[in-house]
């Protein structure tokens, strides 16, 4: 280790930046997130530079640089090429650190990449050495880290001497502090849930033996590709005990999850009964009551056909925390990532999202009211109900050239898309061998034609209509 990595305290201290252009700039926007007196150094400002200056934050203290400006200086950055001898010279017999941006010869800092929750903060370095990685690291730390965990860390100062008082010194305290910032009052602080968290925290106060509550995070995982899934769901992959999901969510979703985290699928599994949802209920019930956190991985978003509001309800009965994360829907994620728009101008105003199965066979819909022409949705559910499904539209009257779009395995290496007319969906769905979770669009056009998407409207309705089949 060439490079020592520090914490400098900026307060009220003077810092230096040479330089009015882009390059200033930022240097400019890092320091500010300080208490540090800054002092800008040239002949003319960059526009964001003069707004600063407007507010007041920092100060214009010359148009030229000379030696004497750096005195008292607790660090200098130079944005200016030119003047890098002249700064890095007259930083250097002062004692004070000076950074020449891009030239790490004149320099005697370096600026590390910083993921910020203040006042937690990660400085990432790679002494120069490679940059990308550096970025690459710190974008992974930001996905890592939530948002709040900086109250979370204020929140802790707050009650240090209250736990100094009540929590004997040790063991004892230590576990008190690892609950507090990894485990159920972290996740109650970081859900928002004041009431599970002061409960949580006074538990905890008073002994720490008592077995803490766990909690359930209803958790969307998106459509299937894993970089589909939000900063959140992957967060609290990382953090959960004990994950309980559904055979739709890919491998790839479930490899970040936390190594040691418990899994438990209660999907269904082809030509196996599929668990009851009071069995499912029952798994989430148990695992919480044992102190764990519980995520509940669900495909696309867990409100959306995911029986998301019956497992929460479940839950807040049985006195069980609950948060939920949204996801992608499958029929949103699935259109946009093929290119087809569900609303467009001129096409249509609103889209229906619709389950095509229901507990007692087909679903029942007013379809009517969807033959209409200019009627938009997306048939979650639908394979198998499929030929009844385009029979009661074409028995409403909808036009039998209403183009359709089928996307299977949507987002997936396996994924297909295939296009036909509502008369040819039957045909389409059975000659393909449509087997895997599908969406079915009906009334969706694609925003533009490509080699990839072929264009609409299907010929007319003379028999199945492939446009596009990938296998
Ligand atoms: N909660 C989920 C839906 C669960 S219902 C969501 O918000 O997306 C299951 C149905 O979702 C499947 O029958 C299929 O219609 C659809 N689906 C889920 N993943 C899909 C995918 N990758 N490609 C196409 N359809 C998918």
């Amino acid at each position: 280790m060439r490079y020592f990595p520090l914490f400098l305290d900026l307060d009220d201290r003077k810092a230096v930046v040479i330089g009015g252009n882009e390059e200033a700039l930022r240097k400019v926007r890092l320091l500010l997130k300080t208490q540090a007196r800054i002092n800008v150094i040239a002949a003319a400002l960059h526009d964001e530079l003069l707004s600063y200056l407007k507010e007041g934050r920092i100060a214009w203290a010359a148009k030229s640089f000379s030696p004497g400006l750096l005195d008292d200086a607790a660090l200098v950055y130079s944005a200016e090429e030119s003047l890098h001898d002249e700064v890095s010279a007259a930083a250097r017999s002062r004692g004070i650190p000076v950074n020449t941006i891009d030239d790490a010869a004149l320099s005697t800092f370096i600026t590390p990449s910083i993921v910020d929750r203040d006042p937690v903060v990660v400085a990432i370095g790679t002494e120069g050495t490679s940059p990308v990685l550096g970025m690459g690291l710190r974008s992974k730390i930001e996905a890592l880290l939530p948002q709040a965990l900086g109250s979370l860390a204020v929140a802790a100062s707050h009650l240090r001497d209250r736990v100094a008082d009540t929590v004997p010194q040790g063991n004892r305290r230590r576990s008190f502090w690892q609950r507090y910032f990894f485990g159920s009052i972290r996740q109650s602080f970081l859900a928002g849930d004041a009431k599970t968290y002061s409960r949580e925290l006074e538990a905890a106060l008073i002994d720490d033996s008592s077995p803490s509550v766990g909690r359930v995070s209803l958790v969307g995982a998106g459509p299937g590709d894993p970089e589909l899934l939000t900063l959140k769901a992957q967060r609290k992959l990382q953090e959960a005990d004990v994950i309980v999901y559904d055979r739709l969510i890919g491998p790839g979703i479930l490899e970040l999850a936390r190594r040691d985290a418990v899994r438990i699928p209660v999907g269904k599994k082809p030509f196996e009964p599929s668990p009851r949802q009071s069995d499912i209920n029952a798994i989430l019930i148990r695992e919480a009551k044992a102190g764990r956190h519980v995520v509940r991985l669900k495909g696309g978003d867990p409100y959306v056909f995911g029986r998301g509001g019956e497992e929460q309800a479940a839950l807040i009965a049985e006195g069980i925390a609950v948060d939920i994360v949204p996801g992608i829907t499958a029929a949103l994620g699935c259109a946009a990532s093929i290119g087809l728009p569900v609303t467009q101008r001129g096409q249509n105003r609103s889209i229906t999202l619709l389950t095509g199965a229901s507990e007692d066979g087909l679903a029942q819909h007013d379809w009517a009211a969807l033959a209409k022409p200019g009627q938009a949705f997306a048939i979650y559910m639908g394979v198998n109900a499929a030929g009844d499904i385009s029979a009661q539209l074409l028995d409403a009257g909808i036009d039998h050239r209403t183009p359709v779009t089928i996307v299977e395995n949507g987002t997936l290496a396996n994924e297909r898309v295939m296009m036909c007319s509502i008369g040819s969906l039957w045909e389409t769905l059975a000659l393909n061998g449509v087997e895997g979770p599908a969406i079915i669009y009906v009334g969706l056009k694609p925003a533009q034609t490509s080699a990839d998407i072929l264009p609409f409207p299907a010929r007319d309705d003379t028999g199945p209509q492939i446009l596009r089949a990938v296998s």
